[in-house]
């Protein structure tokens, strides 16, 4: 279950708002990062992961609530007395120094010198593998080699948190994974807490220890990516993680966790560990994730749904089929190729799928 911070929590945000005039950006926003943590903010375009971050930094002050920073309350403290540098999608390098003095440049304000300040720029720029365009202006760099310079930048002088705006956004596929294995061991081996907004799942999921999802500034969900994955709390969170098939029904039988739900398709039994109490006659929503999901064998008589084939997808060694149900619900199935080998998979073409009761997971906080 959710890890406890509160004993070495360094980042605490309390009760938090922020208005723009009478839009709300963030709404009521609490959480604690441990210190030494990885947190991911995830969440749709729009629903204030930026605007967090901002109010981490100093940019922008929250109209209610308490930030604390390291045991200290900083509602108001301006950026510069606060040791938590970002690293911007938007990067605000300095265009007429070159890549070496832009990483030396928070070092030299700092009164590091010289000879010491060279030898860990470029140690840094090494690291992010650019030390080869030391000498080269912002201007004749990449979008993805500039978001390199930043990162060396920001981490030069080894700052206790630091705050990470899409700052992979730029790279190609390739290299973003390899920069996503060198921050991760990078943020471990030096104990800095990094709170990182992404929009990437594949990145929240393999490099946080906590995920955060957020949606209309507030938060739906914080808990370890396994958790999230496992065990979404409502619809937002499943439907945001994509991988699970949603059904709605009533509650019709129960006895303990062995639960029937009466649905358009039939009668499911669920299996309904962690859920919230619930009478007979209640809806209960429930999510079976897309390789749960089992294709029935042609004529065979297992109960289950029936559904349309729309499309397919190649994901690696495996395939999602996208399927719908007579009644217009989209449905998807993750299998392995070899798996698939026999299926007709044409579109239109209809399938009779089946999962296990235990593969069912009822969304509480529906
Ligand atoms: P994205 O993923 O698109 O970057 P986000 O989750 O980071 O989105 P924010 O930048 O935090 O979103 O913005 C949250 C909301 O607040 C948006 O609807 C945005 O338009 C609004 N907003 C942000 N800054 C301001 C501002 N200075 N004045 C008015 N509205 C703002």
């Amino acid at each position: 279950m959710t890890m406890h911070m509160n004993t070495d929590a360094i980042v605490k945000l309390d009760g938090v708002v922020k208005q723009f005039g009478t839009f709300t950006a963030v709404e009521r926003v609490d959480f604690e990062i441990g210190r030494g943590e990885f947190l991911a903010i995830m969440g749709s375009s729009g629903c204030g992961k930026t605007t967090t971050l901002r109010m981490l930094a100093g940019l922008d002050d929250p109209t209610e609530g308490d930030i604390w920073l390291d045991g200290e309350r900083v509602n108001g403290k301006a950026t510069w007395d606060r040791d938590t540098p970002m690293v911007w999608q938007s990067l605000a390098l300095f265009p007429f120094l070159t890549v070496q003095e832009n990483v030396e440049f928070s070092l030299k304000m700092r009164g590091v010198g010289k000879t010491e300040r060279i030898a860990r720029a470029r140690n840094w720029l090494d690291k992010m593998q650019i030390l080869e365009f030391a000498d080269r202006n912002i201007s004749q760099l990449s979008g993805g080699q500039r978001q390199r310079v930043a990162l060396a930048r920001a981490l030069v002088t080894e700052p206790k948190i630091l705050l990470l705006d899409e700052p992979l956004s730029a790279l190609d596929a390739h290299l973003k994974v390899r920069m996503q294995a060198v921050l991760s061991s990078l943020q471990k081996d030096l104990g800095i807490t990094f709170v990182y907004v992404t929009h990437s799942m594949s990145e929240a999921f393999s490099m946080a220890d906590r995920v955060v999802i957020m949606s209309r500034g507030k938060i739906e969900q914080i808990g370890s990516p396994q958790e999230i994955y496992h065990a979404p709390r409502n619809r937002f969170v499943a439907e945001f993680l994509g991988s699970s098939n949603i059904f709605t029904g009533r509650l019709v039988e129960k006895s303990g966790d062995d639960w029937l739900v009466e649905t358009v398709h039939g009668r499911f039994a669920v299996t309904a560990s962690n859920a919230p109490a619930k009478s007979l006659g209640d809806a209960v929503t429930f999510t079976v994730s897309a390789e749960n999901m089992h294709i029935s064998p042609e004529g065979a008589h297992t109960p289950g749904i029936r559904a349309k084939v729309v499309g397919e997808e190649f994901v690696g060694a495996t395939a999602i089929v996208f399927l719908e149900t007579e009644t217009g619900e989209e449905l998807k199935v993750q299998k392995s190729h070899v798996e698939l080998t026999s299926v007709n998979l044409h579109p239109g073409s209809t399938l009779n799928l089946h999962w296990e009761s235990h593969s069912c997971h009822v969304l509480p906080g529906e």
